[in-house]
């Protein structure tokens, strides 16, 4: 007899999802009474905790908390509209489009864009929203090697089709590498498609003005390119955004499900991306930022940690358990530092993933490094 107790596959021990009961304070958290340095966030900036980003938060929701309605009904403040303008402007597109969270940005977006009779091109190391995203849309779906833009070449020259579309992250979540969104686009241009690059862990962490890797190529507002970006990860806030062309943008307004039929964010999340934009526009936490990423690579160079200049920093371990144990080693010295495991990652490649601040200071960097030194 079926009932909700036996619906589930019992899941194996090692594979099993941990879901750790933890308070956040500042760069630091609370679990079970012992406080440990966070190298598990994404918070790069610190801006989730930043004084200006929460003040900024509680006035907006000093008299109202909850939007009450979807955008296209009653929900559609002003404030969604300053804050879109600011962001075109600042990634250099014509229009954008602020939905809930990335994952929603994502499922919507594919959705709204393809069809069955679209081909899409994706690296097979893409984020799942993009994933589902795709299988959402109902579209032919081609899966290229991670990076790998001569196996994108070939697809695009096998499966011809009226509408083409190559979908990539920017800043890859788990192994910190880049794609190349210029060769992307050239290859965009050479065989007729769309480029959908999401950028959630690149805007606001990489590029001189923490614009994001389309910005650091040179390539942002090109009329083949769709960006997305969260408030979720460097802006220390909740919710996301789509830049295109105005025709594109206008397109999403009529037709993204996910934007249509769910309730607007709350305005005290817009205000705090709104100040988070400020900050990262002035620079201070970005260089700090960098620093650290800096501080960190030169400490940790003869550890074997993967190649990567971003705020993530992979060391693979290879199996589940030694990947455990090392993050509950360096949880015992006062370190959170996450192991990701299959399914996350390819089997494996398990691996602690370290995550960089502008808010972790020198010396909580070096404590980790010399914990690290001492257990791999
Ligand atoms: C985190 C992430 C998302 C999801 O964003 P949320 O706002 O957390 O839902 C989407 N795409 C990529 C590449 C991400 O890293």
């Amino acid at each position: 007899m079926i009932d909700s107790r036996n619906w589930f596959a019992e899941v194996p021990e090692t594979r099993q999802r941990r879901f750790l009961a933890s308070q956040r304070k500042g760069v630091c958290m609370e679990v079970n009474g012992r406080t440990l340095v966070n190298f598990a966030s994404n918070d790069y900036l610190g801006l989730s905790t930043h004084s200006d980003v929460c003040m900024a938060a509680q006035k907006a929701c000093s008299v109202m908390v909850g939007s009450g309605a979807s955008r296209l009904v009653s929900g559609d403040d002003p404030m969604l509209h300053r804050l879109e303008k600011k962001l075109a402007r600042w990634k250099g597109y014509e229009a954008c489009l602020i939905t809930g969270s990335g994952m929603l940005a994502n499922l919507g977006l594919m959705q709204a864009l393809a069809d069955r009779h679209t081909h899409l091109f994706t690296d097979k190391l893409n984020h799942a929203s993009l994933v589902d995203g795709a299988r959402l849309s109902g579209a032919k779906t081609h899966r290229y090697a991670h990076l790998d833009t001569a196996q994108l070449a070939q697809q695009l020259e096998q499966h011809v089709a009226e509408k083409r579309i190559i979908v990539s992250d920017g800043v890859f979540s788990m192994d910190g590498d880049c794609a190349n969104v210029s060769l992307l686009l050239q290859l965009a241009e050479k065989y007729d498609a769309l480029l959908i690059i999401d950028d959630a862990h690149g805007i606001g962490t990489v590029g001189e003005s923490g614009a994001g890797l389309t910005s650091m190529h040179k390539v942002f507002g090109h009329t083949r390119l769709i960006e997305v970006g969260t408030f979720g990860k460097a802006f220390g806030s909740y919710g996301a955004f789509i830049l295109g062309t105005n025709e594109l943008i206008e397109g999403l307004r009529q037709r993204q499900r996910t934007m249509i039929y769910s309730t607007a964010l709350p305005l005290a999340m817009i205000a705090a991306a709104e100040t988070a934009l400020t900050l990262v526009q002035q620079g201070e936490v970005l260089s700090r930022l960098h620093h650290n990423i800096a501080y960190f690579k030169a400490g940790t160079s003869a550890l074997g940690f993967m190649v990567s200049e971003t705020a993530i920093q992979p060391l693979i371990v290879g199996s589940d358990t030694e990947a455990l144990t090392m993050s509950a080693t360096l949880a015992k010295y006062g370190f959170f530092v996450a192991a990701i495991r299959p399914p996350t990652v390819p089997e494996n490649t398990a691996r602690l993933r370290f995550t960089l601040s502008a808010s972790h200071s020198m010396e909580q960097i070096d404590k980790v490094i010399d914990c690290l030194g001492n257990i791999v």
